[in-house]
């Protein structure tokens, strides 16, 4: 069992198993909302538990993007195809997220400058990645 919460602490997030491995995206979605990467780990639905107020964002016909609605933490990405739906959360809200090792960094070709990461994990560009994948036509 982990547990995080935003930076003011109106929501907390509980995780009692959780995927193991944190994966980065530069596309260009993740780079507006999270301002400049966006980082996350998976846990299943039945795992998390939230508690206070929080505010959804559809970024896509198949996604949500949730946050707290008083202080605009990030909280997790989601797809909205089915209930079950695992959660991507954000590490930074959890302590223990320190201890989640980098496994896969996708749209590596849209990274900011300085930001493509350094180590042996998994790497996608673009287009490798949207040849496998659900993902926006056109994201700009
Ligand atoms: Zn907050
Ligand atoms: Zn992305």
């Amino acid at each position: 069992m982990i547990e995080g919460h935003c930076l003011c602490g109106a929501v907390t997030i509980a995780v009692a198993e959780h995927g193991g491995f944190t994966g980065v995206c530069h596309c260009r979605m993740c780079q507006r909302w999270s301002g400049a990467l966006f980082a996350c780990f998976p846990a299943n639905a039945d795992a998390v538990t939230v508690t206070g107020k929080v505010a959804r964002f559809a970024s896509t016909d198949f996604a949500e993007r949730a946050f707290c609605p008083k202080c605009g933490s990030h909280l997790w990405m989601r797809n909205t195809d089915r209930d079950d739906a695992p959660y991507g959360l954000m590490p930074g809200l959890f302590d223990a997220a320190r201890d989640i090792p980098l496994k896969s960094e996708i749209y590596t070709d849209r990274a900011l400058p300085g930001l493509a990461l350094a180590g042996d994990h998994r790497r996608a560009t673009r287009a490798e990645y949207e040849a496998k994948n659900l993902h926006l036509e056109g994201d700009g």
